[in-house]
């Protein structure tokens, strides 16, 4: 993992109360911190209620002060027996700091229509990739040494966002984004395997189930009558090809037919696909 931004959250505990000494006969019955929360020059407050002994842990309520930006809806602060250096918000892949996040989230959706993370999220689509092989890029969140650097673009007013990681585009929850975090940069390499005459077979090097459902979708295998006018019987020709574990098995034909749909349909596609761009050079 790159370097992270450092100190990119700062936890204060403004207040203090403890609450149930008077309606609780005199017994303490529990404390309430609030803590304001500072991330990238924004600050929100939340109140975290500490456990009591042997009580379980409860979730921190927001908004005791209004943040000073309008913050994107998330898993809360969580707390975890004392108040931590460095808080960290849960999340699918728990592989961004809270800062990291919150500056992703603070990108996109300063970009975006909506004001909301989550509606949000839905208004972008992939548009690039490319590679830097010195790992110079740094994320829209902040992260470095980013190799494959995607472009992101929102659908509704246009706006891009370069360079942004494909751990951050997997924090949007969508498996369409998802799909293609894992297809564009292998086609970016089969492309360079092209540019520079390598022998490209229709083999797990270059191709995956996923490649191929991605080829089919975006139109690389127009109607002609070698595959009856439907481009669905060339997906699913060379993904039977693909799946069989003995390749010896394929016959000459087959493999005359796998190399002609190859040149002349899958190599002029990815050859010509816009969001496979250059690489910085
Ligand atoms: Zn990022």
């Amino acid at each position: 993992m790159g370097k992270w931004e450092p100190a990119a959250v700062r936890l204060d505990i403004v207040a203090h109360r403890w609450v149930g000494t008077d309606a609780g006969g005199a017994y303490l019955r529990r404390c309430e911190l609030d803590v304001a929360r500072t991330a990238r020059g924004i600050t929100d407050r939340w109140t975290l209620p500490l456990p009591t002994p042997g009580g379980p842990l409860v979730d921190p309520i927001e908004g005791r002060a209004r943040a000073a930006a309008p913050t994107p809806r998330r898993a809360p602060l969580r707390l975890v027996g004392r108040i931590a250096s460095h808080a960290r918000v849960p999340s699918r892949e728990a592989t961004m700091t809270t800062g990291s996040f919150d500056a992703l989230a603070t990108a996109v959706v300063g970009a975006s229509v909506a004001s909301q993370w989550t509606p949000a999220v839905l208004e972008w689509q992939i548009v690039g990739v490319e590679q830097d092989p010195d790992a110079g890029g740094v994320c829209v969140c902040g992260q470095t040494g980013l190799v494959q650097l995607f472009t992101i673009r929102n659908q509704h007013n246009d706006a891009r966002l370069f360079p942004i990681g494909s751990k951050c585009i997997n924090q949007f929850g969508r498996a369409d984004l998802d799909r293609d975090v894992d297809v564009l940069p292998r086609l970016l390499r089969l492309r360079e395997a092209l540019d520079t005459h390598q022998r490209v077979d229709l083999t797990s090097e270059h191709f995956s189930r996923a490649v191929l459902a991605y080829l089919h979708e975006q139109g690389a295998f127009p109607p002609d009558r070698w595959n009856g006018n439907d481009g669905g019987n060339d997906y699913q020709f060379l993904l039977t090809m693909f799946d069989k574990r003995k390749k010896d098995e394929i016959t000459q034909p087959q493999l005359r037919k796998i190399s002609v749909i190859l040149n002349k349909k899958v190599f002029p596609f990815v050859r010509s696909d816009e969001r496979l761009t250059e690489g910085p050079s």
